[in-house]
């Protein structure tokens, strides 16, 4: 049973010279084991198949982090068979029996951190400080879902009719898909999984392309834990073809997805649409983009808020759902504003993340290719005051200088669309009422910032400021578990709140049972 209550799990002080020596040995162990190959795991059954997935370090991409097999349209059935085949029993496992899973595989994780970080260092980029993150929040969703699980087995109604025993049971819902993205490629791929398996469903777990490794070693981690074959089923696969499969099946009761919004709007359209023999209509969790602000008042701490808006922007490369892509700054603050901006993001050092450096590559070639795009968009739709180019190395990383626009009208497409990299685009605002538009002029809302000690200005941005996750005087990023349930509004997503009271109930449905006494 749990030790206590939830308490987040603490940040690594990489300062700390032990620290630091913990994580380089860790990189060069894990650096050792970079390249192995791994298998599909359906049933607890290790497979191979012809097609393969190389995942590769985004910083040198000839370094193959780890070869997985490619699950296809042919391995859904097998797969489904065997995730309702375990749901038969674990379904009617205890509450109790779930929830211990979960925290034996958060004491694991504990025990051998810095080995996950350096994971994440080499498959997507993380430095040290953004890995360690990552995971702290899987043991936390860890940690969190396990007492929620416990919270909800022994709830009872509000209200108990005269003359009756009244009970709400929240039961698994059966078979779910869990879709994750790569950018918090262990937390949200962990966090999804677990809260699904720990009201007793059963998962078919797609990891993203770009991250296949790191939610092998989870898969690991949960066999070790004990963990029955079936209940976690371990399928890399291409979207396009075996995520859709598996989102088509009618035995498929619910589909967990956290990644873009045309992603997300897919497979709520084909989640929609009911399938020879489906008896449910399968239930959507989609969590999905961002075009968050940070909103700074005339009257707002100026180092704070460069600060603020600077590590919200271009932390992990700017590539966090979270991340802050637009300041809307008031008029008297704007001029200096810009230039404090400017000065600060000269300072912002690019490397190898292996190396701990400030900022590193972004994903892929792809991404790489998308977000200079974008740069070139705002080349003509703002004025360039930092970065602008891609950075070349020996190991032809996926570099890209953090870059900032200023000047840049809230309809420009630099800030209306996601861009998912280190570009940030700065607009003016008239006054705080026009800001407050700006803000909630885009088709998304997941997080905002407002930095301001205005009592009334905050009173009417926690009215008006249209977004799921809202901060004052302090950055858009870094929600914790518990702290902050996160999710977003329109086109962000479904709201789900993960890491709040409310998220289990997505993976329940409530049976009301009522005894006459
Ligand atoms: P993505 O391209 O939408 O992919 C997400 C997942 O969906 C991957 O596993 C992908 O597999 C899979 N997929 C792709 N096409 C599919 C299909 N037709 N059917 C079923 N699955 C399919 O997103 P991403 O690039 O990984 O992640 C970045 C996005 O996630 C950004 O938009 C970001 O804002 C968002 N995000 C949102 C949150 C939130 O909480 N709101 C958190 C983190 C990230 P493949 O890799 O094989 O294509």
């Amino acid at each position: 049973s749990p030790k206590g209550p939830f308490r987040n799990e603490p940040f690594t002080n990489f300062h700390d010279h032990a620290n630091a020596h913990a994580m380089k040995e860790a990189l060069v162990r894990v650096g050792d084991m970079l390249g192995h190959e791994y298998e599909l795991v359906i049933g607890g059954e290790r497979l191979r198949t012809a097609e393969k997935i190389r995942s590769v370090n985004p910083a040198r991409p000839a370094q193959v982090v780890g070869v997985h097999q490619k699950a296809g349209a042919e391995h859904v059935e097998q797969t489904m068979q065997a995730a309702l085949a375990a749901f038969e029993h674990w379904q009617y496992v205890a509450a109790e029996e779930r929830a211990a899973l979960l925290l034996k595989a958060a004491e694991i994780i504990r025990e051998r951190k810095f080995e996950f970080c350096a994971w994440l260092t080499y498959e997507v980029g993380k430095n040290w400080a953004e890995a360690d993150a990552d995971v702290a929040e899987t043991i936390d969703f860890l940690e969190f879902y396990a007492r929620e699980a416990l919270r909800l087995a022994a709830a009872t109604t509000p209200i108990q009719y005269p003359g009756e025993k009244n009970e709400l049971l929240y039961l698994p819902l059966g078979v779910g898909a869990v879709i994750p993205p790569w950018n918090f490629p262990f937390a949200i791929m962990a966090g999804m999984t677990a809260a699904a398996i720990v009201t007793g469903n059963t998962v078919v777990l797609k990891p993203s392309s770009d991250s296949p490794t790191i939610a092998a070693r989870f898969v690991d981690v949960l066999e070790e834990a004990g963990m029955p074959p079936g209940v976690v089923n371990f399928c890399p696969g291409s979207g396009a073809t075996f995520g859709n499969a598996v989102v088509e099946h009618p035995k498929t009761r619910f589909i967990a997805f956290t990644g873009s919004k045309q992603v997300g709007l897919e497979i709520h359209e084909r989640a929609a649409k009911t399938q020879p023999g489906q008896i449910w209509i399968k239930r959507t969790v989609l969590e999905m983009g961002g075009k968050d602000a940070i909103i700074v008042s005339a009257d707002a701490d100026l180092d704070q808020a460069v600060e603020g808006v600077v590590s919200s922007a271009f932390g992990f490369s700017g590539q966090k759902c979270s991340a802050c892509s637009r300041a809307i700054v008031e008029e008297p603050l704007y001029d200096v504003f810009v230039e404090r901006v400017r000065e600060r993001v000269a300072a912002i050092k690019v490397g190898d993340p292996v190396e701990n450096f400030g900022m590193g590559p972004v994903v892929n070639r792809g991404a790489l290719e998308t977000i200079l795009g974008y740069i070139d968009t705002g080349k003509r739709e703002g004025r360039l005051i930092a970065g602008g180019k891609k950075i070349e190395t020996a190991e032809h990383g996926y570099y890209i200088e953090p870059t900032v626009f200023a000047d840049v009208d809230p309809q420009a497409r630099i800030s209306q669309e996601e861009i998912f990299g280190p570009v940030l685009a700065i607009s003016k605002a008239r006054d705080f009422d026009h800001a407050l538009e700006i803000v909630n002029g885009t088709e998304y809302g997941l997080t905002g910032a407002l930095y301001t000690a205005d009592a009334e200005k905050q009173r009417q941005a926690r009215l008006k400021y249209h977004v799921g996750n809202l901060y004052f005087n302090r950055k858009c990023t870094g929600a914790m578990v518990g702290a902050h349930p996160f999710g977003g509004f329109n086109m962000s997503g479904t709201d789900s709140k993960a890491g709040g009271p409310d998220y289990l109930l997505l993976f329940t449905q409530a049976k009301s049972v009522a005894t006459r006494l």
